[in-house]
């Protein structure tokens, strides 16, 4: 799986190797060629001091503890093989990762992780994002849709990242490069446009949590691919009948500025683990990301921005990446 991302937004499709170039180029100009190792359980961390690699390791180690458990109960078990993660990091770097890992007869392999960005948003943001992928692989053992899998990452950065991510969501609805969410939920691939997918993703996946918290989100995803039935796994999680009316509903709480579920809702949802919030972040989260006001969802309220959505031409996505 590779998440690349810059300053201005998430970078993934055909943009893998020019960017794995850059962040070796970036290094070697930065005369980071002697890095540091820091050896955990599950991790092989390379960075640019020793310092920093231990840093990484252990939050690495606490975000894959804590968010096994936020996300499906259960810890996960210790891997055969650790994950080598190369860090790049730098005060100006903008902040990215990429995990990728192979699966095969329903087990999950060859760990990849590289990541860069400043030590704060690699800590707070590009580290849990990636854990979360690594999570993800191996409890389902197989390819999640990818706004599902990305836009549930994206719910575990830090509260900045995520009203970009929101700020970039009402600009694609309100210019035409919303995706349609029968195609999106269709979607194995990543689309040649690539950010609105991110984006879209990050809101559904955040709409949905808030709605039934994490477990009931990863109990959802199960169903839908265990049956390749969108349609029916809304229906027994959420109650929403079908992938269009998920679409419709998802589309006006946007419009509303993204408001906070009824509390009788709200009451059912478990709160989320403290551990990985405060002790490995050490920045406070922000239940609501600061985009998310109405006035900035307001422009979606105009009706050539509620058509949009509805009038992608169907794109064709560029070949099958051979990591995610
Ligand atoms: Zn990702």
């Amino acid at each position: 799986m590779v998440c690349g991302r810059s300053g201005d937004g998430w970078k993934v499709v055909g943009a893998r190797a020019a960017w794995a170039i850059a962040v070796s180029l970036l290094g070697w100009f930065a005369g980071e060629a002697r890095a540091a190792g820091y050896r955990t359980v599950n991790f092989i961390v390379e960075a640019p001091t020793e310092n920093l690699a231990r840093k990484i390791g252990d939050a690495a180690e606490q975000y894959r503890q804590t968010l096994a458990i936020e996300w499906t109960g259960s810890p996960l078990p210790r891997w055969s093989r650790p994950c080598p993660i190369t860090a790049q990091v730098s005060p100006n770097l903008g902040a990215g990762g990429a995990t990728s890992f192979v699966f095969d007869r329903g087990e999950v392999f060859n760990w990849t992780m590289t990541i860069q960005g400043s030590e704060e948003r690699i800590l707070d943001s590009v580290l849990p994002h990636e854990i979360t992928h690594t999570i993800f692989a191996s409890y389902f053992r197989r390819p999640l849709p990818r706004w599902a899998d990305e836009g549930a990452c994206t719910t575990v950065e830090h509260p900045v990242e995520r009203a970009r991510q929101h700020r970039l969501l009402i600009e694609f609805l309100t210019t035409g490069r919303g995706i349609a969410f029968p195609e999106m939920f269709a979607m194995k691939e990543y689309p040649a446009d690539v950010l609105p997918l991110y984006s879209q993703g990050y809101s559904l996946a955040r709409y949905l949590i808030e709605r039934g918290g994490r477990h009931k989100y990863v109990a959802f995803v199960a169903d839908g691919l265990d049956s390749d039935n969108w349609s029916a796994a809304l229906g027994k999680h959420y109650g929403v009948t079908n992938v269009a009316q998920m679409q419709h509903v998802w589309l006006a709480w946007v419009k509303q500025g993204c408001p906070a579920p009824p509390s009788s809702l709200a009451a059912a949802v478990p709160p989320p683990a403290s551990a990985w919030s405060a002790t490995t972040r050490g920045q406070s989260p922000d239940p609501r990301p600061a985009g998310a006001s109405p006035a900035a969802a307001a422009p979606v309220a105009t009706s050539a921005a509620r058509t949009s959505i509805y009038s992608q031409a169907r794109r064709s996505t560029a070949g099958t990446p051979t990591t995610r």
